[in-house]
């Protein structure tokens, strides 16, 4: 008990010297904020999020403390209880789905505005760096993640929107972190919007609606072939955590077929969201 407090006073440790005490920039000449256009160069700037204004930073609602640790959740979980055969190892998210997050996401997602993808890729980013230190502390190594693997949208929905957010976030990812990012899943169906469901409607929608494509596993795989891989460690990443049924089923198809390819192989999946509903 004594050593598990200790590991989460440094946990909050870390996450408080994340989040809060980072150097905040005065920029002389403050571009207008992302977000709300402003040009306030009275309050100082994040210097992690330098397109941002004071006022827009502050309104992040970074989750610094979890409950459920499987999920991430911050407050009390009922979906980690229920489910059956977890095929992930567990999530973590960056911020809160709140009111602020679903309007940023929104004029991301909906109305294009592509200058905000380096502002969530980067709260993607401190809260990738917060998983692999938290990891490492509990499991004594230090973890390394082997491959991103984005959560696929529908084709109809990349005709609709014109690019995978989970993708961007991916690729964001993998270059700030310099991971290699792999599209290996692919959807087997047309989904409706998850977010108008109810729990079991969800479980229901996302049952194996997800397939692993088995040539680009199989080249995934070879391209880890000369390393002396012991175990495999792939982190799959969407926007949006809500029940956790898109990313288990996204996890099994991944598993399953990683099974099928190297059946001696030891596959630890994680995944890594922006928003925690
Ligand atoms: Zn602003
Ligand atoms: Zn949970």
């Amino acid at each position: 008990m004594s050593s598990s407090s200790s590991l989460w006073r440094r946990l909050q440790k870390f996450t408080q010297q994340t989040f809060s005490s980072s150097a905040i920039l005065l920029q002389p000449q403050s571009p207008s904020c992302a977000v709300c256009g402003s040009r306030d160069g009275k309050t100082p700037r994040h210097d992690r999020f330098p397109q941002l204004c004071g006022r827009c930073y502050g309104k992040i609602p970074w989750i610094t403390q979890m409950f459920c640790p499987v999920c991430g959740r911050p407050e009390w979980c009922p979906d980690c209880i229920r489910r059956t055969g977890t095929a992930f190892v567990c999530n973590r998210s960056a911020v809160r789905y709140d009111p602020v997050i679903r309007q940023w996401l929104a004029l991301y997602k909906y109305r294009g505005n592509e200058g905000l993808l380096p502002l969530l890729g980067e709260m993607m980013a401190m809260a990738y760096r917060g998983m692999i230190a938290e990891l490492s502390l509990t499991s004594q190594e230090q973890v390394q993640i082997h491959g991103l693997i984005p959560v696929p949208v529908s084709e109809e929905r990349l005709l609709e929107r014109g690019f995978n957010q989970a993708e961007q976030l991916g690729s964001y990812l993998a270059g700030s972190e310099r991971l290699a990012l792999y599209d290996i899943l692919h959807r087997t169906r047309h989904s409706d919007k998850q977010s108008f469901k109810t729990r079991g409607a969800r479980l229901r929608d996302t049952e194996q609606l997800f397939a692993a494509d088995l040539h680009a596993a199989a080249a995934m795989l070879d391209s880890f072939n000369s390393s002396g891989l012991k175990t495999l460690r792939l982190l799959i990443i969407d926007d949006i955590y809500t029940t956790g049924s898109t990313a288990n089923s996204c996890a099994q198809a991944l598993a399953e077929a990683l099974k099928s390819l190297a059946p001696a192989l030891p596959v630890r999946i994680y995944i890594l969201t922006l928003a925690r509903s």
